[in-house]
């Protein structure tokens, strides 16, 4: 079964507000098992809406479209529908109640206008909006030689919309030609090697057409699997989705952070609540993201207890007595003048904030196209146990550099916490 989505309003064709119902109502659709092929954005303009409702309901069997449905002049899907239909637009007394008793309630009296809100096009339904003034409209559209069209019409504020589609229009969508495939996804986020490098590590799973499908994208340095699947039934895609992921799991290792919205503050996060240990931070390169990801996780709230920002490394020994641990450090001859200052620093932040682990992110380098050896970042994470330092290249397009950076601590921090204290453990990810 194919369904279109139609998102409606001025503020979404002139680019001001990002139409973010379109992506929530496909993956809702995708769930109920219908193909989304197609999203039409469109204005304000009631010749246009009417051409775009002919079309949908005419390629589609499932139509569902945001926005619109507001009092003001500039709302016209009711009247887009109506037109569509050949139908007049009747009054909805009980609607029309509603909204009285909604404005009664705020102490106030309904203006007139917001009476077009209870006006329907002839022969359609209802659809109960429990916290707004606009209902939505229902409609089925008869084809000729075809199942009809079903057009759902919603308001546009997302969280009335994701309301009014779960709890009215969902149920009624299930398919009704015996093609009822149900979509899941499980989402599998890794950190720590590069795109091709990954799928290089996984036996030929991402190709087309294998069922499960997999998907591998990118963002931030954060690498998502995607696994897909479709069958008859929740169990049924479950039941192709394990041994999957159980193979991913099993080729990556500890590349695997998390799953689904994971992000790599939450695993840190929860790793630190299974250890009981406390976490401070020292930040050059990164501006205190780290601090700021982690004060996002809200399982980190008791084992994260704060982070220095320093804009350079004289600024943060005025802060923490890094000299009096660099005067300490002993003289060892393979270690660059980053590596030492980050592995003293890192002792400097953990005696002084009295935790268990500190981590230090050192000054991002200015790009020495002569010199690539030098464009390196440093990183210290110091326990009970001694200092880790390791250092990563930040070639790469400086639009994420901070934020891969801040999360190259992260997984420091994480890696350590997963391996214990094991000094051959490689860090180098
Ligand atoms: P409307 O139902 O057209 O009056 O829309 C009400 C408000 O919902 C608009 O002002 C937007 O802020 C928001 N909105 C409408 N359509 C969308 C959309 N497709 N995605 C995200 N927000 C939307
Ligand atoms: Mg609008």
């Amino acid at each position: 079964m194919l369904a279109e989505v139609i998102s409606i309003g001025d503020e979404l064709t002139s680019g001001q507000r990002l139409d973010t119902n379109s992506q929530w109502l496909s993956q809702r659709l995708g769930e109920l098992g219908f193909r989304v092929v197609w999203h039409t954005t469109v204005a304000d303009d009631l010749d246009a809406n009417i051409a775009v409702f002919r079309t949908a309901v005419e390629r589609a069997d499932v139509v569902v479209a945001s926005g619109g449905l507001g009092p003001t002049a500039d709302d016209l899907t009711r009247d887009a529908v109506a037109a569509m239909l050949g139908v007049d637009l009747v009054l909805d007394e009980a609607v029309l109640e509603r909204i009285r008793a909604m404005f009664a309630f705020f102490k106030r009296d309904m203006p007139e206008k917001n009476r077009v809100q209870a006006m329907f096009p002839a022969g359609t339904h209802v659809i109960p909006n429990p916290h707004g003034t606009a209902p939505g409209i229902a409609a089925t559209i008869e084809r000729a030689d075809r199942a009809p069209s079903r057009l759902y019409c919603l308001p546009g504020v997302p969280a009335e919309m994701f309301e009014m589609f779960a709890a009215s229009v969902a149920p009624e969508l299930v398919p009704t030609d015996g093609s009822r495939r149900l979509l899941r996804h499980r989402v599998i986020k890794c950190f720590g090697v590069g795109e091709s490098h990954l799928e290089q590590m996984l036996p030929d799973l991402i190709r087309r057409g294998r069922e499960p499908s997999v998907g591998i994208t990118v963002s931030q340095a954060t690498i998502s699997l995607r696994i897909t699947a479709s069958g008859a039934s929740e169990e049924a895609c479950l039941t192709q989705i394990a041994p999957t992921e159980e193979t991913i799991r099993q080729c990556l290792g500890d590349i695997v952070f998390g799953e689904s919205e994971d992000e790599l503050e939450h695993a840190v996060a929860r790793l630190l609540a299974a250890e009981q240990k406390s976490l401070a931070t020292a930040e050059l390169g990164t501006g205190g993201l780290v601090a700021e990801r982690l004060r996002e996780a809200p399982e980190a709230a008791p084992w994260f207890r704060g982070g220095y920002v320093a804009a350079d490394a004289a600024m943060l020994s005025r802060m923490i007595p890094v000299e009096e641990e660099l005067a300490r450090l002993p003289a060892g001859e393979e270690d660059s003048s980053q590596a030492r200052f980050v592995r003293a620093a890192a002792l400097a932040c953990r005696a002084e904030t009295e935790t268990d682990l500190a981590l230090v992110v050192g000054e991002l380098p200015r790009f020495d196209a002569a010199n690539p050896e030098a464009n390196r970042v440093w990183f210290a994470v110091a326990t009970a146990d001694g200092v880790t330092v390791k250092s990563a290249p930040t070639a790469g397009h400086p639009a994420i550099l901070i934020s891969r950076t801040a999360k190259q601590g992260l997984n420091m921090v994480r890696l350590l916490l997963l391996r214990g204290a094991d000094p051959s453990a490689n860090l180098s990810r």
